[in-house]
């Protein structure tokens, strides 16, 4: 099916969750092999033995923790790399889309759709040559990815490290038993998940495994989604695009709401023909889209996207009604975080009784998420 611009950016956030759930899904095993140890012995009585017995199992958990991350590899290299490539030839189509849809006159829908079409499918031929455009953006995506792994491996082996030291600790103590210290250990150790992981461009802040894979994959598929878009656009020789509006904006992104930008060359009144009529017509360009996107448009987690700006022809940009709205969204981020620090808590409970909570928790969370997710038509 033809895609929108808008579309395109979407279907590339989908992707990125979608590579993002097989880093969960890895972080949730690795929590269960650690819990898996620490729960070994906790109910016989031989005191400081059970911890020294435990550290000296370090070397076998580790060998555990590396299988699970060897066979992610293998498979989140592929979906990372795919991610990218199949964002951008989304990208690709919408430019085409995009624009025809713009065009009333058939005549004229015709001939940019054919240019468009071929623009098009050059680019595909040469876009994925190694070294250039998006296969650049795909490596790149798929290093920034597989950069966690070593790091999970360490923060395993130190998480065990820390929840077998607490817990010798509070026994010492004698309050409560080892299996409860224990539990309280581990929930404490991994409620944020396997952490520890830091972005270039925002060092103060620490994610874990899962959400900065999804933070990389966002930020890459979004990017691919309008460098296929623009490449196609410059191929099919349109040099102007135009922002879209919504309902709801950053303060960062106001500024450039419905404006129209240049591909290059610079800001300010530029005469261009109407592709329809041939008549000359005057355009007003507030800047070229590398100076928007390096005042901050097209942010991560920027709901804008651009449009080709046909002079004479393409109507002022129109609110784009995203299906749902900004609260609607901050809910679903809310209860996604939910039910996974509550897989998170399944995935290192010692007992029964403390996985049933978690699992009872995991599926009320659930049975919210979908009742939003139906009601305001959010992308699952
Ligand atoms: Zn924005």
């Amino acid at each position: 099916m033809a895609i929108t611009p808008a579309g395109a950016i979407e279907a590339g956030l989908e992707q990125a969750r979608l590579v993002a759930a097989m880093y969960a899904d890895a972080e949730a095993a690795l929590l269960e092999r650690i819990a898996a140890r620490v729960g070994k012995d906790l109910d016989n009585d031989d005191g400081n033995d059970w911890a020294a017995k435990r550290l000296a199992e370090v070397t076998q958990l580790r060998k555990e923790a590396e299988a699970i991350v060897r066979r992610l590899e293998s498979v989140a290299k592929k979906a990372a790399q795919a991610a990218v490539l199949d964002t951008w030839a989304e990208g690709m189509d919408a430019a085409v889309r995009g624009a025809v849809l713009q065009v009333a006159d058939a005549k004229l829908r015709k001939r940019l759709e054919r240019v468009l079409q071929d623009a098009r499918n050059l680019g595909a031929k040469r876009g994925i040559s190694a070294g250039q455009g998006v296969a650049e953006l795909a490596a790149q995506a798929v290093s920034l990815v597989t950069s966690v792994h070593e790091g999970a491996l360490r923060a395993v082996d130190d998480i065990y490290r820390n929840v077998v030291a607490e817990t010798a600790g509070r026994v010492l103590v004698g309050a409560e038993t080892r299996r409860e210290a224990a539990q309280r250990a581990l929930d404490r150790l991994t409620a944020q998940g396997i952490t520890g992981f830091t972005d270039s461009a925002n060092p103060s802040r620490t994610w874990n495994m899962a959400s900065y894979v999804e933070m990389a994959m966002r930020t890459a598929t979004a990017r691919a989604a309008v460098d296929g878009h623009l490449s196609t656009l410059r191929d099919a020789g349109i040099g102007l695009v135009s922002v879209s509006r919504l309902p709801y904006t950053c303060d960062r992104c106001a500024r450039w709401e419905g404006e129209v930008l240049a591909l290059s060359g610079s800001a300010g009144t530029r005469v261009e023909e109407n592709p329809a009529t041939g008549v000359q017509v005057f355009v007003q360009v507030a800047g070229t889209v590398a100076e928007a996107r390096l005042a901050g448009l097209l942010h991560p987690n920027c709901g804008h996207s651009l449009n080709a700006y046909l002079p004479g022809v393409s109507r002022p940009a129109p609110v784009v009604r995203s299906k749902a709205t900004y609260e609607d969204a901050q809910r679903q981020r809310y209860l996604e975080r939910k039910i996974r620090e509550n897989k998170r808590r399944a995935a290192v409970a010692l007992d029964d009784e403390a996985r049933a909570k978690a699992a009872a928790k995991i599926a009320n969370y659930q049975r919210q998420l979908k009742g939003l997710t139906k009601a305001a038509r959010l992308p699952r």
